[in-house]
């Protein structure tokens, strides 16, 4: 058991779920450098995950789910992520909308009974498509260009989204279009099959690129009225959205990979200007610890924040500016920590024969991710200012 892990398991459920993140951890990771390669995402990894049961976990337990915790489930995402942080981040989206559901009872209960039904007997995956060209980041307010146009009992959807996470995979998705009869942004559950549309395969970044997170193309869809889901832009009824935690969570198990590569790196190399591994040297341990204070830091403020939000349900609707502090905090420490990998392994981290590079692009994307750190420090700015 790694100690890293070893003092948040708290209790023999946890210590349960972890092994299977663990045993899940273990396979993806093969497959890491080949989806990387490809800028594609591994339909074998989603494989392993809907046999182990995984992609129902966030179901509550009366729809066949375990009804995971927001602690538990990043428990869980940031082990997978030390795995493949692409499979993490993708598979995130799925279990952290459907806890987004569970929790805030979005949906219509008989819609949301029908899907959680496909989850968790027909192994279905779902992932929301916000973000167009027009529009940027959805957090920023701005109104979708896709458009839905009532039609008798029907609507009918035409737009383009952008970064769509695991397009190719996905059964359903949860599209923003505007609608202008009442000038109001709804979401709608559009099914792979749906006549009109398409995926255009455009992801080709230099970050995560195991997620195919393509364009998703909707060209005259046709969906009856019942899947208008939500009538608000991509959102809930609470503000702050503890399930987005996946996003740090990933980004702090990629940067666990880097450092146990670091550190075994560290403990087998042995130049021969040395008589003892680089481990012994005062500037690697310097490295090698200012990585531990950084994940030390970062992992206590996100399962803390994660735990307070389990546990004082009362308080989530007040937690938005500490929530959006810790994907602030986690992203960037992760960033440093690929960092000073790179650096303990020295020239040897830019070879494609060592995972380092990759780690090193990968967590880069976290930057890209909800919220972006400028919205973060203006919202903490703007509490302090109204509180004081
Ligand atoms: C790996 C990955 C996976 C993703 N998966 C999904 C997914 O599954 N579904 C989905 O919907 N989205 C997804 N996204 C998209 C993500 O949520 C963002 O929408 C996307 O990264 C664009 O954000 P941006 O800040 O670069 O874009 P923009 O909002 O276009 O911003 C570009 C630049 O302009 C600045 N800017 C823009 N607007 C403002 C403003 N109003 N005020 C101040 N500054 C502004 C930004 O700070 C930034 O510097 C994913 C992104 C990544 C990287």
């Amino acid at each position: 058991m790694n100690d890293l892990y070893q003092s948040f398991i708290k209790n023999e459920r946890q210590q349960q779920l972890f092994s299977l993140a663990e045993n899940l951890s273990k396979k993806i990771k093969e497959r890491a450098k080949e989806a990387d390669r490809n800028a594609a995402f591994s339909f074998e990894n989603l494989q392993d995950l809907k046999e182990s049961g995984y992609v129902s976990l966030t179901l509550p337990n009366e729809y066949g789910g375990e009804g995971i915790s927001l602690y538990e489930f990043l428990l869980l995402q940031e082990k997978l992520a030390e795995g493949d942080g692409s499979t993490a981040l993708a598979i995130g989206w799925h279990l952290g909308i459907v806890m987004e559901l569970r929790d805030e009872r979005l949906w219509d209960e008989s819609v949301f009974k029908n899907i959680a039904g496909e989850i968790s007997k027909n192994k279905k995956v779902l992932n929301r498509a916000s973000t167009e060209p027009a529009t940027g980041s959805p957090t920023r307010g701005g109104v979708p260009e896709t458009s839905a146009v009532k039609d008798g009992r029907s609507y009918i959807l035409n737009g383009r989204k952008t970064f769509t996470t695991m397009a190719p995979a996905l059964d359903y998705f949860i599209v923003t279009a505007f609608m202008e009869e009442t000038d109001s942004v709804g979401s709608f559950l559009i099914k792979k099959e749906d006549p009109g549309v398409h995926i255009d395969p455009t992801w080709n970044t230099i970050g995560m690129r195991g997620t195919s997170s393509d364009d998703l193309l909707l060209k005259d869809v046709r969906v009856p009225k019942e899947r208008l889901v939500e009538l608000k832009n991509a959102g809930g009824k609470k503000s702050a959205k503890g399930w987005l935690l996946h996003i740090p969570a990933c980004y702090s198990g990629i940067a666990i990979a880097a450092r146990n590569e670091a550190v075994r790196f560290a403990k087998n190399y042995q130049p021969n200007s040395l008589d003892t591994p680089i481990a012994e040297v005062p500037h690697i341990q310097q490295k090698i610890g200012e990585m531990e204070i950084e994940l030390l830091k970062a992992r206590h403020l996100m399962y803390s924040i994660a735990e307070r939000w389990d546990q004082q349900p009362h308080q989530q609707e007040h937690m938005g500016p500490e929530l959006a502090a810790v994907k602030l905090v986690v992203t960037n420490a992760a960033y440093r920590v690929v960092d000073l990998s790179m650096r303990i392994a020295g020239g040897r981290s830019l070879s494609k024969e060592y995972p380092f590079e990759r780690y090193y692009r990968d967590v880069r994307a976290g930057l890209h991710n909800p919220p972006m750190d400028d919205i973060t420090i203006q919202m903490l700015a703007k509490r302090a200012i109204e509180n004081e």
